[in-house]
């Protein structure tokens, strides 16, 4: 049983982690990147609503993801573990969460944190030409996060469940810095 939660700045290669762990352990990856990104494409409601904040490097409000992760993490697939990339984004995601996993009767295994250097993730993600990837929605992302994010880390940290990994490596040095921590126990 795994349950992880991957934080980290936007191109830190938590999505990237996130599938190679997820076919390794054989856990599902939630990444709510993607789904919302799948919602927009497909134009649903969700989709709609989201579209204008991802576009413009913003955190889509709390209301369109709460009940999304909680229907997500309540499917059958997720009894074996998982793989949360993308949330918790803010403190109020992070609340949230460890109240809903509790009601669950789980807690997450390890809450593992990938540092990369703001300079390095700004290259990364000009390399990586996704629609919302210009260098202005960049920039926006890396504050959005400074501002929302980087407080979860102390959630964590606070409550002692934070692992560190420098993921300013190589793709196989990163995989096996986590497969390592993963497998302590
Ligand atoms: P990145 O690869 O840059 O980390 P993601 O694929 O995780 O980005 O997310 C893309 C966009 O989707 C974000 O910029 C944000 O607008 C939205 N998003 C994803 N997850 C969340 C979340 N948990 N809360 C709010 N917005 C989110």
């Amino acid at each position: 049983m795994k349950r992880l939660i991957f934080l980290g700045p936007p191109g830190a290669g938590k999505g990237t982690q996130a599938l190679i762990l997820s076919d390794l352990y054989q856990i599902p990856h939630i990444s709510t990147g993607d789904i919302l990104r799948a919602a927009v494409k497909a134009e649903t409601t969700l989709g709609i609503k989201a579209r204008n904040y991802m576009d413009a490097g913003e955190l889509v409000p709390d209301d369109l993801i709460l009940d999304l992760i909680k229907e997500r993490l309540s499917q059958t697939d997720t009894q074996k573990g998982w793989i949360l990339d993308g949330f918790p984004r803010n403190v109020s995601q992070a609340a949230f969460l460890e109240k809903l996993l509790q009601e669950l009767q789980l807690a997450a295994d390890y809450v593992l944190n990938l540092e990369v250097p703001d300079e390095i993730l700004v290259e990364r993600l000009l390399a990586r030409n996704r629609k919302d990837d210009n260098e202005i929605t960049i920039r926006r992302r890396l504050e959005v996060y400074h501002q929302d994010t980087v407080p979860v880390i102390s959630f964590y940290s606070d409550r002692g469940r934070l692992k560190a990994v420098n993921g300013n490596n190589s793709l196989e040095g990163v995989t096996t810095a986590l497969k390592a921590i993963i497998d302590q126990t």
